[in-house]
């Protein structure tokens, strides 16, 4: 089955929320790295285990290739997404095109409310960065990834919002897979920065510290990794 965005599928209302059902656990799997990259997302499986029609769970994964979380092959079917080094830089060379844009709408209609809905945000970050294993980890890079939703959430414009849905998403892949241990996601209190310069109302501050926020995400990376090589490659087989 080649899924590709000019598929024609048509399903009514009810079958749309159960793709949508699908595509959401199987999103947070993926990002959560419960899901290794490379893995089989078998059409007739998914389906089993969802109990609904193929239709839907293809709808489901058109969904998530829309994203780039699943790539999909002719003949060979869906796998999730195993993004190269360089796939991995245009991800953070996109975000920091919309997220100074973010900041700086954000910095119109923030209230005081939101100010402190961020400050407990924050606390619950910190808590993360302080417990060891795996499910913490995942845990946290969720939850910084949530700071910079929160943030388009408040920018008031929803296509944006979509878009740093689908960015955060992908850095959350790119950070599971590339990602030095122990290194925290979003680190260096860069958050907390952010939100200050925000309450202070200065919105250069604020977006040069996205910037340079941006910037220290990617820097903790480690791109060299694989190179983007094959196994076949990397054995010069
Ligand atoms: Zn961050």
């Amino acid at each position: 089955m080649n899924i590709t965005p000019n598929s024609q599928l048509t399903i009514d209302a009810n079958q749309e929320d159960r793709a949508q059902a699908i595509r959401d656990s199987l999103r947070d799997a993926i990002v959560d790295r419960r899901l290794a990259p490379g893995t089989k997302l078998s059409e007739a499986e998914v389906g089993t285990l969802f109990d609904v029609s193929r239709t839907v769970v293809r709808y489901a994964l058109q969904m998530l290739t829309f994203e780039g979380l699943v790539k999909t092959e002719r003949n060979r079917g869906a796998f999730v997404s195993n993004p190269t080094p360089d796939e991995a830089q245009q991800v953070f060379a996109s975000r920091r095109l919309i997220e100074p844009g973010i900041v700086s709408a954000a910095a119109e209609r923030i209230t005081a409310e939101d100010i402190k809905g961020f400050r407990t945000h924050l606390e619950e970050e910190e808590r993360y960065k302080t417990e060891r294993g795996a499910a913490a980890r995942r845990a946290e890079i969720k939850a910084s990834g949530d700071f910079h939703l929160m943030l388009a959430r408040v920018a008031g414009n929803a296509i944006l919002e979509k878009f740093m849905d689908e960015l955060v998403a992908r850095s959350s892949l790119v950070i599971a897979l590339y990602g030095r241990t122990g290194v925290s996601s979003c680190g260096h209190d860069d958050h907390a920065r952010v939100l200050d310069a925000l309450e202070a109302g200065d919105v250069s501050l604020a977006t040069e510290l996205m910037l340079h926020h941006i910037g220290h995400i990617e820097a903790d990376l480690d791109l060299r990794v694989g190179d983007g090589l094959t196994l076949k490659q990397a054995l010069n087989l």
